[in-house]
């Protein structure tokens, strides 16, 4: 069980069971999972924070900002949706934070490149970016 010595960890939602990617599917992962169950993780959706719906266009990050795939500019509820989830990391106490892998908030290291093509480059999400801004540790689910 958690205790006081436990550092408490964010983790993107659709890694705990939560059907809220794009497409309305989940990509649950038994380790997030297991951390949830023993009360050591507080799942979080930053694009659902952000008032994005469920299923939704896919999106991307061009530079500074995020497309979705009908050319519309999500940049503000991205970065809303990413300063709840802050809000929520840090009123849970969390230090840490577990993430979907290549995700336009969530991702870390690699991410889309904005072309819509399957194409990666060196970047982070917004949550994700934002988190480390804040001095959180970010891994993703593939470091668990
Ligand atoms: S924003 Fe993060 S938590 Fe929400 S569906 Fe995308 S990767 Fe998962």
């Amino acid at each position: 069980m958690a205790d006081s010595t436990t550092p408490r960890t964010i983790v993107s939602a659709c890694l705990a069971g939560i059907f809220c990617r794009y497409d309305g599917s989940t990509r649950a992962n038994a380790k997030v999972v297991n951390l949830i169950r023993r009360g050591e993780a507080l799942p979080v959706c930053p694009e659902q924070l952000g008032g994005l719906p469920t299923p939704r266009p896919p999106c991307e990050r061009r530079g500074d900002r995020v497309l979705n795939s009908e050319g519309c500019d999500v940049t503000a509820p991205f970065a809303r949706g990413a300063e709840e989830a802050l809000r929520l990391a840090r009123l849970a106490g969390c230090t840490r934070a577990v993430l979907q892998s290549r995700s336009p908030s969530c991702g870390l290291g690699r991410i889309h490149d904005g072309s819509f093509r399957g194409r990666l480059v060196d970047g982070n999400g917004v949550f994700a970016a934002l988190l480390l801004e804040n001095g959180f540790t970010v891994l993703t689910e593939d470091d668990l």
